[in-house]
């Protein structure tokens, strides 16, 4: 039975609750139906033609239609479609993705725990490392740093890790023992706060504020630091080069653990295929989903260094874990996902090619009247819209300026998200440089509406 978009419509809002999503209001105007992929298009039920450049949820990182995943689930499907880990038992391609993982992560990583996503991943990490330093005799070593406006999923522990004000709002979070220091952002806090600080400064800076407050806690009661190297949902927030080293430098002069949320850096997103590699530094234990299966089924996990996993193996069971670790189905498609990685060179293709061809592109956004930043890294980017360039000065946030910078997009065929009024993109891996040319121009010309309508409503001279 093929129903029209309002009939579907209807029965979205009557049955649907969706998330992050002020339902009441979605009712009113209507979901967009999103019918069809292929490549780096979607199509929605009216038939429209979208540039996703958005990757799906930062996840379809080979592109839609990939026949190679779809295989790989049917068979193992008809093989084998569900088989669980826990009692001692185990599956083939579960066996098979734990090693691929563990060829394609830095030398630390052999050993992985699966999960079924990524704040899946992160409730993980919370008992990992918690239970880390329990096994070595110091249980009150349980703090967990995260920082403001970072991301780590919706579960109670991944909330709690994120920064996301209105998501602590809701629910009483976050849970005991999450402390969060400032994030790395130069446009909003380096450039305005420290102004006698250049970009590197201000790296160094914001990772002293890592070792602040692991003084102020005590090193004894900090069991890990946690944080995405580029932070996604909260605006692609590029950190200054110097931060991630001195990051690390703290984190080992107080015996804290490493952690790099990988959700959405890991398979190739940033030109390496983690981002811990293109930050230069070698963390304890790596949180991934999206990329790992490109999106094409739910599959999440850490990955635990040697260090971590030597000790908690030695201390007998682990008492976690979820149906869905290791589903083979997953595993499969996952398996199928990463050998095109590999095949096809795509990570060496973003490291190479369409990544500095994409940072040519839009870092020349800066000379559109609404740009005030503009910087990528890999295949993710993001820009600011301003009010005015000189002064620099922002638009009143209330105005919801990156709101209308999205309607724009998605009237004219191109998905690119607004946080405040950053406009971001991460478009799939498999973008061509051709591909990245039509973007940029339904970019330039969702700016160009934008400024048009900005203007008419008054809210630039
Ligand atoms: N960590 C990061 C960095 C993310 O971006 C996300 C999802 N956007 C998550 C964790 C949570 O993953 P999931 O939605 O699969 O639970």
């Amino acid at each position: 039975m093929k129903l029209t978009t309002q009939e579907l419509q209807a029965l979205d809002s009557a049955h649907y609750i969706h998330p992050f999503t002020d339902t009441a209001a979605l009712a009113k105007k209507g979901a967009r139906i999103i019918v069809k992929g292929e490549g780096v298009y979607i199509w929605d039920s009216d038939g429209h033609k979208i540039f996703d450049a958005m990757s799906g949820l930062w996840c379809v990182n080979v592109g839609y239609g990939r026949k190679e995943l779809a295989d790989a689930a049917y068979a193992q499907m008809m093989q084998l479609p569900f088989y669980n880990s826990f009692f001692q038992t185990s599956t083939e391609p579960s066996i098979h993705l734990a090693k691929l993982l563990a060829d394609v992560s830095p030398s630390q990583f052999n050993r992985v725990f699966f999960s079924g996503s990524g704040s899946e991943g992160n409730d993980t990490i919370v008992r990992l490392a918690r239970h880390y330093w329990s096994c070595l005799g110091q249980p009150q070593k349980k703090t967990i740093i995260g920082r403001w406006n970072g991301y780590h999923g919706s579960t109670m522990a991944g909330a709690s890790l994120g920064g996301m004000e209105g998501m602590h709002q809701q629910g009483g979070l976050p849970i005991p023992d999450i402390a969060h220091i400032q994030q790395p952002y130069w446009f909003e806090i380096g450039r305005t706060q420290f102004p006698e600080l250049c970009k590197d400064e201000f790296g160094l800076k914001a990772a002293s504020w890592l070792e602040e407050a692991i003084l102020d806690i005590g090193a004894d009661r900090v069991a890990a630091f946690i944080g995405e190297p580029v932070q996604g949902a909260g605006g692609v927030i590029i950190p200054p080069t110097t931060y991630w080293p001195e990051i690390q430098r703290i984190c080992r002069k107080y015996d804290v653990l490493l952690v790099t949320d990988e959700v959405i850096c890991g398979f190739g997103r940033t030109g390496h295929w983690w981002g811990c590699e293109t930050f230069g530094i070698e963390p304890d234990l790596m949180t991934f989903a999206k990329g790992v299966s490109s999106g094409y089924v739910p599959l999440g996990g850490v990955m635990v260094s040697d260090r971590v996993a030597d000790v908690v193996i030695a201390h007998g069971d682990f008492n976690h874990g979820y149906t869905y670790s290791g589903h083979p189905v997953a595993a499969a498609v996952a398996i199928a996902n990463i050998n095109i990685l590999r095949d096809e060179k795509i990570v060496e293709q973003v490291a190479h090619v369409t990544g500095p061809y994409l940072k040519k592109k839009f870092e020349a956004l800066i000379d559109h009247p609404l740009v005030g930043d503009a910087e990528t890294c890999g295949l993710m980017a993001g820009l600011v819209l301003v009010k005015s360039k000189s002064p620099l000065t922002m638009f009143n946030a209330a105005l919801g300026v990156g709101m209308v910078c999205r309607g724009h997009c998605f009237g004219n065929g191109l998905i690119m998200r607004a946080v405040g009024d950053r406009m971001i993109i991460a478009p799939p891996l498999v973008t061509t440089c051709a591909q990245i040319d039509e973007m940029m121009l339904l970019i330039i010309k969702c700016l160009d509406l934008t400024l048009t309508e900005v203007k008419s409503r008054g809210w630039v001279d």
